[in-house]
């Protein structure tokens, strides 16, 4: 979530404050769906900096996650039966699709902070309460700890993490996952906002390398979504340096390997 949860020690008044049922059940379904909703039309505001079409870039990207070089032969089989659509939509979600969004559904929402349109906090925080974001969420990194694999998690307070990211201008996105791997529970809600307008109005950096971190952003934050946690010099580095997010075009083997739990779990939720 971009704003580092390692930060968060969330209270029992977290833990109690929004806890909903359980979305709607995988049924070994193998097809994500990533869903964009853009409202605003901030797709059009793009087109300074945008060569060539970004979303079906992305589900390529997806649905080649198997090929990772290097990729961990468990996660490689996984992943291998798993297909990514990726579907853009210019208009907002409804309450009905909403309702109905299930493991399989990965909803991004591009939004603007500014202007008469900017998304407000409390229209921020109504968002993700339609889509019945626990308080309190999990994220994961798997480590090395004496040669073996330890899978650790970090807890994540979720709408404490949302307030800050609305207050730092220097965060563009912010992607929530549920806590699918920890305590055999099944909150399955995730959400995803990226507030485009700041990278399409950050004079700092050049046309040429915002289309790339913009991919690159929707790669973290639907890395977030699938309970990735932060990782320094990855693509899920911390914060929105320009380095370390685009000379990391894909996810390391632990993160894929993550994924690929998250995946597995979700499915047969
Ligand atoms: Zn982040």
């Amino acid at each position: 979530m971009c704003k580092t949860t390692t930060q968060s020690n969330p209270t029992v008044a977290d833990l109690s404050r929004k806890v909903y049922t359980a979305c709607s059940k995988g049924g070994g379904g193998k097809t994500v769906f990533i869903r964009i909703f853009d409202e605003k039309r901030m797709m059009d505001l793009t087109s300074s900096f945008l060569d060539g079409e970004i979303f079906p870039e992305l589900e390529s990207f997806f649905n080649e996650l198997d090929a990772t070089d290097g990729i961990p032969q468990a996660a490689k089989e996984i992943l291998k039966t798993y297909s990514f659509k990726v579907i853009y939509e210019d208009r907002a979600s409804t309450e009905a699709e909403r309702q109905k969004f299930g493991v399989m559904d990965f909803p991004v929402y591009l939004e603007s902070t500014e202007g008469p349109t900017a998304l407000t906090n409390s229209e921020a925080e109504e968002l993700l309460e339609s889509h019945k974001l626990p308080g309190l969420t999990y994220t994961f990194l798997i480590k090395l700890e004496n040669g073996q694999e330890e899978l650790k998690h970090e807890p994540a307070d979720v709408y404490g993490s949302l307030k800050a990211f609305l207050g730092d201008s220097s965060k563009i996105g912010i992607g929530i996952p549920g806590n699918f791997l920890d305590n055999d529970q099944t909150l399955c809600r995730k959400i995803a906002i990226v507030l485009i307008d700041r990278l399409i109005a950050n004079p700092d950096i050049a046309l040429s390398i915002r289309r790339k971190m913009f991919v690159a952003i929707l790669k973290h934050e639907i890395g977030h979504m699938f309970g990735l946690t932060h990782e320094q010099n990855t693509i899920m580095h911390g914060s929105y340096q320009v380095g370390p997010l685009i000379t990391n075009p894909t996810y390391t083997n632990f993160q894929l390997k993550i994924i690929s739990l998250a995946l597995t779990k979700l499915s047969n939720n």
